[in-house]
């Protein structure tokens, strides 16, 4: 049997506000305005977590991590990413690339990419040269404090798993 292949996607929404620090792809950015959320609000790092566990057919986010649990306030979202990618792998998934896009007004994501792509690469466990991380701004949504995460993976298996 040949090689098995899974598309996964994922999206999320949040808003920018004062005092707090702003979290993206489990980095810790400078910047006057962080997002607002349960968790620490890392907008890109809960759209991966989205799309690989969509991909596997393993519910979202909420459904391992409810915002409604007093143990998941503050907590670092890396912390989610990780599950998602034992349960990948538990699975004898290995991610084959990810492509993201961000739509925010600032910061402006270009000069941080670099870094973007690398801490989400060791978070998957995986190279830089398979996380492409794209960003737009929001024109047109008339949703100028808002950050949104698009973020699509591509799993792949051999065939030698059942279903
Ligand atoms: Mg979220």
């Amino acid at each position: 049997m040949g090689a098995e292949i899974r598309v996964g996607a994922g999206w999320d929404s949040h808003e920018f506000a004062p005092g707090r620090p702003l979290w993206l792809g489990g980095l810790k950015i400078e910047h006057p305005l962080g997002l607002a959320g349960h968790s620490d609000g890392d907008v890109l790092l809960h759209a991966v977590c989205d799309a690989l566990l969509g991909a596997i057919g393993a519910g979202d986010i909420g459904t391992h991590f409810s915002p409604n649990e007093a143990q998941w306030k503050g907590a670092a979202s890396e912390r989610f990413v990780r599950h998602a990618v034992q349960l990948i792998h538990r699975g004898g998934w290995r991610l084959v690339n990810l492509d993201a896009n961000l739509i925010l007004n600032q910061p402006k994501i270009q000069p941080l990419q670099a870094q973007l792509r690398e801490s989400v690469a060791v978070l998957l466990g995986t190279t830089s040269d398979r996380i492409s991380i794209k960003a737009k701004s929001p024109e047109g949504l008339n949703a100028p404090n808002t950050a949104i995460a698009q973020v699509t993976v591509l799993l792949q298996r051999e065939g030698t798993h059942e279903a």
